[in-house]
């Protein structure tokens, strides 16, 4: 007997489809791209359609109900997604899973309209007492009338102030229908009219006479820090619009970018270009509304971190990756995927140019351009000015610093004061100090879950695991020697952030790191203040090199530049140099030059000369013969097998069984391990892990679908997962 027949993903960690009937009720409504309830096991789960093809139905469970009247995923989305599962051997019903907002994975779904108050001013004549209150007053009354929602993304807990502002007849308080959409009432930045120049023109001729023809084309676009990208990226998306296609943004992280956003809204908004914005900070209710205004066709600009390049376009005319150079655009955890690359993928799938962009571009991308593979378009000047900002590398070993600055350092934050111009100061590395010390017999404190020290916190008097969240208060005694002689060693933000205010009383200090911004809107605060003169010395992790243009900040330190320069990968130059360009990257992008200082021990390395100079070739043709003796990426491609487990003997054996067998089969790749993971001790697991490695990209395949086949020859107890193209291999 000939029947339907449906292929269904079940969201199961389970790498096969599943085959069922079709009943005859349901044959004419079934589509591909459907979710299904379907029996599994001794339950039911749900499923997504991925196939329907007649067959021989006999001995098949059927499917017990369509989730959806219309596809939630389409054919194009659909090819990508198991394309996807199938390159970073990863579960097809997860991968799935992972692509669809909350509300969507499973067969509940959220449409809940939601009610919030709005707050109007009604009167400022006379002052409000708290001073909570009075910032209340003053941030509702530039916009006139904002909702609990946006307030709340600047303000925490302001609920009560607010009541006390409604009862003083400040303020007048109406309910209306939740927009779940936080950024909505933000201030748009005015959309200023420019005229390219001739780096920027030329750039956008070339993706514009991509956008006419359509098809799969990539391009590089490589411009110095300040030299203008974004304006290329809005006018190639205005073209795209023009086109009558819509356009895919991705950006690093989106509470990191408030610049660009508002910046893309400034210009299309206004003409009624209709934008979703999607980030982490979406509940999952906003998240879902977001979604289902894409796949209904109703956006035509979509811009949103790693996860957006599955947002549901039915069109996509041009996709934009921004910051291309990111690790963030890896996925670290369960589906390990990599949305730079399958931005790229999308392109070649759905016929449409993608463009990456950077001042540093990763040396996967740049190799591409270098081989002709992707067209490179340079911006090799700053809009203002011209200048790039002239470095100085200071020698440690020649003038050590007494505290975490060197002279040199504090006398040019000292002028920069003096003129009334911004700082920066860069310490990659959050707390108080990386770890306390027994001066007499120098025990450190690690981690009773990872191997690692403890990171020690003075604010909240406490040592923490920045891996897994363990503290514990420090001790104040050495349980070895007990004595009691016990100092933070090295320094981190919350060390400098002392320093500095000790050094010069009265100056306006502020710290941006993981610490001070996990409340949402804390980032976005520190930049608008940044923005308007409040802070004159503005002291943080990486988060202050990234993308940021604040028109004021004429000097740049970087502290502790050697502490990522010195980390056991092959990347450590490149990310070295990549950040510290950055940074520098942030200086005098008004006034013109700018200076920046780099404290180290290795002034003559070539990272730091090549970043001195913000020369990205002469470092690039110094790094690559590295890659291309070792055969690493961009000169070879990697996969990394990862055992973890509670028992040491069993992660050892089951990592070299799997060693052998993979030996026996290897071909062209090379199986290196296998070895302890840099980490080797993680939230209390063993890790041991066997490193592929190929220049040959379709033997690495084949052997990777081995490891698949025979996940058996790992003991139970035992956790395996395979990371394609690794980025971060601790
Ligand atoms: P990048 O992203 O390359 O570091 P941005 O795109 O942030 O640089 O541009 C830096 C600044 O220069 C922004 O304030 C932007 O508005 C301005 N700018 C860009 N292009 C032009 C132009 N053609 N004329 C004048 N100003 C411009
Ligand atoms: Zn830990």
């Amino acid at each position: 007997m000939s029947d339907l027949i449906a292929d269904i993903a079940v969201n199961a960690p389970l790498k096969q489809l599943y085959s069922y009937s079709v009943p005859v009720e349901l044959a004419g409504l079934a589509k591909v791209g459907m979710r299904v309830r379907v029996p599994f096991g001794r339950r039911t789960s749900v499923g997504f359609l991925l196939e329907l093809r007649s067959g021989s139905i006999e001995g098949l469970k059927s499917v017990k109900e369509l989730l959806d009247e219309q596809p939630i995923l389409n054919a194009d989305l659909l090819a990508l997604l198991r394309w996807a599962a199938e390159y970073y051997c990863h579960p097809i019903g997860q991968v799935i899973r992972s692509a669809l907002p909350a509300g969507l994975g499973n067969d509940k779904s959220t449409t809940k309209i939601l009610l919030e108050p709005v707050y109007r001013l009604l009167s400022c004549n006379i002052e409000p007492r708290g001073a909570k209150q009075r910032e209340l007053l003053e941030f509702i009354s530039k916009h006139g009338e904002m909702s609990l929602s946006r307030i709340r993304t600047s303000f925490s807990a302001p609920h009560a102030s607010l009541q006390r502002l409604v009862e003083l007849g400040f303020l007048s308080q109406r309910e209306q229908e939740k927009n779940r959409d936080p950024f909505r009432q933000e201030e748009l930045p005015k959309d200023t009219c420019l005229t390219l120049n001739s780096e920027q023109s030329e750039a956008v001729e070339s993706i514009s006479s991509a956008l006419g023809a359509s098809g799969f084309k990539s391009f590089l676009l490589h411009g110095v820090t300040g030299s203008g990208k974004t304006e290329v990226y809005l006018r190639a998306v205005e073209k795209c619009l023009k086109e009558k296609r819509q356009a895919l943004v991705l950006v690093p992280e989106i509470a990191l970018t408030p610049q660009l956003v508002a910046r893309f809204r400034a210009r299309f908004e206004p003409a009624g270009h209709k934008l979703a914005v999607l980030h982490s900070g979406l509940s999952d209710g906003e998240r879902y509304d977001a979604w289902r205004a894409i796949n209904r066709d109703e956006v035509e600009i979509v811009i949103g971190a790693r996860s957006a390049v599955f947002a549901p376009l039915q069109k996509p005319g041009l996709i934009i990756v921004d910051e291309e150079h990111e690790s963030s655009y890896k996925q670290a955890e369960g589906f390990r995927y990599n949305a730079r690359d399958l931005a790229l993928v999308r392109g070649q799938q759905q016929g449409c140019p993608v463009l990456l962009g950077s001042a540093t571009p990763s040396f996967a991308s740049f190799y591409r351009s270098e081989q002709g593979d992707v067209q490179r378009l340079s911006l090799d000047h700053r809009v203002h000015a011209g200048k790039m900002p002239q470095v100085e590398l200071l020698d440690l070993r020649e003038s050590p610093a007494e505290g975490v600055l060197t002279n040199e350092l504090i006398e040019a934050l000292q002028q920069t004061l003096e003129r009334r111009e911004q700082a920066l100061l860069l310490l990659n590395r959050r707390g108080f100090a990386p770890f306390l010390l027994c001066t007499d017999c120098g025990t450190s404190f690690h981690c009773p879950n990872c191997e690692i020290t403890l990171t020690f916190h003075q604010r909240d008097r406490l040592l923490r695991c920045h891996y897994c969240d363990y503290a514990e208060p420090p001790k104040e005694e050495c349980p070895e020697c007990c004595g009691q002689n016990i100092a933070p060693e090295g320094a981190g933000t919350e060390r400098l952030e002392e320093e500095v205010a000790e050094l010069f009383p009265g100056v306006r200090i502020a710290r941006m790191d993981r610490d001070t911004t996990s409340r949402k809107g804390a980032h976005q605060k520190l930049v608008e203040k940044m923005m308007q003169g409040q802070i004159d010395i503005l002291i943080g992790t990486q988060m202050i090199a990234k993308g940021h243009d604040f028109p004021g900040v004429s000097t740049v330190g970087v502290l502790g530049a050697d502490s990522l320069l010195n980390l056991p990968d092959f990347r450590a130059a490149e990310r070295s140099f990549s950040l510290l360009t950055q940074v520098a990257g942030r200086a005098g992008r008004l006034s013109g030059g700018g200076k920046v200082y780099i404290q180290t021990y290795y002034p003559e390395h070539y990272a730091l000369t090549c970043a001195a100079d913000q020369d990205y070739l002469d470092f690039y043709q110094q790094e690559l013969p590295f890659r291309q003796e070792l055969g690493y990426p961009p000169c070879g491609y990697l996969a990394n097998l990862v055992f973890s487990g509670n028992n040491l003997a069993q992660v050892k054996s089951s990592a070299d069984s799997l060693a052998d067998l993979l030996v026996s089969r290897a071909g062209s790749v090379e199986v290196l391990g296998p070895s302890p993971c840099p980490l080797a001790r993680l939230r209390g697991k063993n890790r041991l892990q066997l490193l592929l490695k190929s220049t040959d990209r379709k033997a690495l395949r084949c052997l990777r679908s081995v490891v698949e086949r025979n996940k058996n020859r790992v003991n139970t107890g035992v956790g395996l997962y395979i990371d394609v193209d690794p980025i971060d291999m601790f």
